[in-house]
């Protein structure tokens, strides 16, 4: 069985620049050392991937299409 892609992106609102989204998920996410934010990486990933990302997010920023 395939694993469903879904879509992900970051709220920079809510994000704080904490980087604890591209230190657990670096195929995921990495930051964007000027903006101190995390950047994509991916148009779509597992979903699996991006609920552990979204359960690390001390902010719930983090939100799956
Ligand atoms: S874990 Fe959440 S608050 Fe921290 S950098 Fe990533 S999106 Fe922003």
């Amino acid at each position: 069985m395939e694993t469903p892609l879904h879509a992900y992106s970051v709220n920079p609102v809510c994000c704080n620049g904490c980087g604890a989204c591209a230190s657990m998920l670096p195929e995921l996410f990495a930051m964007d050392e000027v903006a101190e934010k995390p950047v994509v990486l991916l148009a779509e990933a597992p979903a699996a991937d991006i609920e552990r990302a979204m359960a690390f997010c001390p902010h719930d920023c983090i939100e799956m299409d």
